[in-house]
């Protein structure tokens, strides 16, 4: 059979569009702007479309059928139809069965891999005892879905924390997730690029600001395997990031030798134990960048 247009068998558009991802695919998709699967193992390039679901009832029933077994993490992805149609996408509702055309109807997304900007909302999908449980589903409360998605970013920079401390780097990932949808990662660099600055926030930070082509991050949130040293909270504040979430702290930090605790209490006196004087001098040239940075009418503010 044909399929239909969605204008063609729906009375309104009530319905949710939703589909269940891999955690570790959605990241994928964030990293490089589009979202390419379709199902468990298959692409949208070889099904033909992109599976979705028509609200939490059938994406119950699809988590119960087909991902009851999966142990990885789940999230699940709300579409918003407006920008799927602006990017050229259209939605079908088909059987969900192809041999059976009176089996139950689901949409299913045609025209090529979805951009991560169609994506209106992302909820992880939490298990409980009986396997894969729907009550994640549909969204409850939207505090604790927030709080669950912080989990699952801050999840992943422990992740990349502990694969770059198995091997040249420090035990320090972030993720920067743009207002945008978009993620881009980093892992501590220093000793293996002979940088002090380059820090996890830091690394994440300049490539958010590479791969968006902006030096303002408005709308962000930056995610941090252990709480941003001064230098790296300095580094969001002036990329602007809305908001920094962190799982270990400064002190599990100094209990492994490294030095945010102390840096801290540097910034609160710095004259207090020595450790680099900071020297004010006015000397009468000193306001002379300020001067040409006033006069130079081409500027970029920031
Ligand atoms: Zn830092």
């Amino acid at each position: 059979m044909s399929p239909r247009r969605l204008s063609d068998c729906c009375q309104t558009g009530t319905m949710v569009i939703q589909h269940i991802a891999f955690g570790q695919d959605w990241h994928h998709a964030q990293r490089t702007g589009t979202y390419d699967r379709s199902t468990r193992g298959a692409s949208i390039e070889e099904v033909g479309f992109l599976h979705a679901s028509d609200g939490p009832e059938q994406v119950s029933a699809v988590l119960e059928r087909f991902y009851a077994d999966v142990r990885e993490p789940l999230v699940l992805l709300t579409l918003d139809e407006p920008a799927l149609a602006a990017a050229g996408l259209s939605v079908v509702r088909e059987p969900g069965d192809p041999a059976d055309p009176d089996s139950e109807r689901f949409p299913h997304v045609y025209g090529g891999p979805l951009p991560v900007a169609a994506v209106s909302r992302v909820e992880p999908v939490v298990r409980s005892e009986g396997g894969l449980a729907p009550d994640a589903v549909g969204g409850s409360d939207d505090a604790a879905v927030a709080a669950d998605v912080d989990a699952l970013h801050l999840s992943r920079a422990i992740t990349l924390a502990g694969a770059n401390a198995a091997t040249d780097g420090g035990p320090f990932g972030a993720l920067v997730v743009t207002a945008d949808g978009r993620t881009f990662e980093g892992a501590n660099r220093v000793t293996a690029t002979n940088d002090p600055t380059a820090h996890a926030e830091v690394t994440a930070i300049r490539a958010a600001c590479s791969g968006m082509d902006t030096f303002d991050l408005t709308g962000a949130v930056m995610y941090a395997s252990c709480e941003p040293c001064p230098m790296c909270l300095g580094a969001a504040l002036w990329a602007r990031v809305d908001r920094v979430v962190y799982a270990a702290d400064r002190r599990d930090a100094a209990a492994a030798g490294f030095d945010d605790a102390a840096f801290y209490d540097y910034l609160e006196s710095p004259d207090r134990d020595g450790l680099m004087p900071l020297v004010h001098r006015a000397i009468p040239e000193a306001s002379a960048p300020f001067e040409a940075w006033r006069a130079n009418a081409d500027r970029t503010e920031y």
